[in-house]
């Protein structure tokens, strides 16, 4: 679809949208096809749904439901996300452009069933152009009631659906555990290598069992004691305090819990060779990126080797229904993507996350992934 065609549609669906009894304010975002504020005033729903790009398919991306501080930090949220889905959707081809959405919860709005019905119209009235999913806030019953007004919404529990993402992801993340050490070492075994897993979460722990059945020793760390003393009994792992992960001599730092967390303070500390795990955003800035190869540390950039999770529901909207062996083999792909990243970062004498960068701009610009058949959603609208 045309640039044009894409906003035309766009004004139309807004417009009728404005004749029901939701208010959708347009924000104007440099860079962003369509950025909307929705609010009803039965439901107390205020709601963002940022449009980043459809230029290789309809947005996609995750509800997060949760309180803000404000509504600048809510719209920061949402736009940074947004932007990031575009770009891990391109590198993983999928098909899908970069949407995401937040719903504000505060003193006198809660989440209620009505406000989720009210969420779930909203996004029908996009016809498609967003395809919500589970995020902070919002977890599998709560996608089941938005699902009553909207067929435009994946991960839910049915036969034909993905599930639950995060052994996937965690596979994806550990295939390019591998593609990191091939490209540094001529090898990918992880035997005897020390492995540092930051979180023990729905993906921390897959990835766990994964590297320790591939020889590697682990050195954990959680806030949950109960986590780390588990997962120490199971693999024979050594625990780490969770402000003393970033000192701790290793070959691997996988990062699977928060963003943010590699930057001017941390990295100075790293005692790694590679730094490849599942947490969102984890470069303070992009020009962290730069000061870990300066380090010669090698950063298997996130929004690729996390994107395992973004694979497999999409294997959702096949006109067949959900396969997973399909999506498990179409994940093991990361690890190329991965290693022909390094190669292009290397030549280029670029970080690695700039190489990956580029490779998403140009999937953009050329149009390469770009979706052919319309998605296909396996559920009936109540
Ligand atoms: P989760 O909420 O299940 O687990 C996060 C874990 O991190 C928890 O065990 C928590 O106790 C721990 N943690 C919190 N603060 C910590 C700290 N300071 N040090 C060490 N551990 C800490 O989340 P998840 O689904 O496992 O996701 C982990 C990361 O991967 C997140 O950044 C998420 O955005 C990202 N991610 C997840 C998926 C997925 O499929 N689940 C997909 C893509 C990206």
């Amino acid at each position: 679809m045309q640039t044009l065609e894409k906003q035309e549609l766009l004004e139309k669906l807004l417009e009728k949208a404005n004749k029901t009894q939701f208010d959708f304010r347009e924000i104007s975002v440099n860079s962003y096809e369509k950025v909307l504020r929705i609010r009803e005033e039965k439901t107390g729903l205020d709601a963002i749904i940022s449009l980043h790009s459809t230029a290789l398919g309809p947005t996609l991306g995750g509800t997060r439901i949760q309180s803000y501080s404000s509504f600048e930090k809510a719209l920061e949220d949402v736009l940074r996300l947004s932007q990031g889905m575009t770009y891990k959707s391109a590198v993983a081809q999928v098909g899908f452009g970069g949407g995401k959405s937040v719903i504000f919860l505060n003193d006198k709005v809660k989440k209620t069933r009505e406000l989720l019905l009210a969420f779930g119209e909203a996004v029908d009235l996009l016809e498609g152009l967003y395809i919500c999913a589970k995020d902070m806030g919002c977890d599998q019953d709560d996608l089941s009631v938005i699902a009553e007004k909207t067929p435009y919404i994946v991960g839910l529990s049915h036969e034909k659906s993905s599930g639950n993402p995060s052994p996937y992801t965690a596979w994806g993340t550990f295939r390019g555990v591998q593609a990191a050490l091939s490209h540094l070492y001529g090898s990918d075994s992880l035997e005897g290598k020390k492995v540092v897993v930051q979180g023990l979460g729905s993906v921390g722990e897959v990835l766990c069992d994964l590297l320790y059945w591939h020889g590697a020793e682990l050195i954990i760390s959680d806030p949950s004691s109960e986590k780390t003393t588990k997962i120490a009994k199971k693999y024979g792992a050594s625990v780490v305090s969770v402000d003393r992960i970033y000192q701790v001599e290793c070959d691997i730092f996988c990062p699977c819990a928060m963003g943010g967390i590699l930057n001017e303070m941390t990295i100075p500390s790293l005692r790694c060779k590679i730094v490849a795990g599942a947490a969102n955003n984890q470069l303070y800035c992009n020009s962290n990126a730069d000061q870990l190869r300066k380090k010669g540390i090698l950063y298997a950039p996130d929004f690729v080797i996390n994107s395992g999770g973004l694979i497999n529901v999409a294997c959702e909207v096949e006109k067949e229904g959900y396969e997973p062996k399909k999506a498990r083999n179409k994940t093991d792909g990361i690890y190329n993507t991965l290693r022909s990243i390094f190669d292009i970062a290397d030549q280029n004498n670029q970080s690695t996350h700039q190489a990956a960068m580029d490779l998403a701009y140009y999937r953009i610009k050329y149009e390469i992934g770009k979706r052919e058949e319309n998605p296909h959603f396996h559920h009936k609208v109540k």
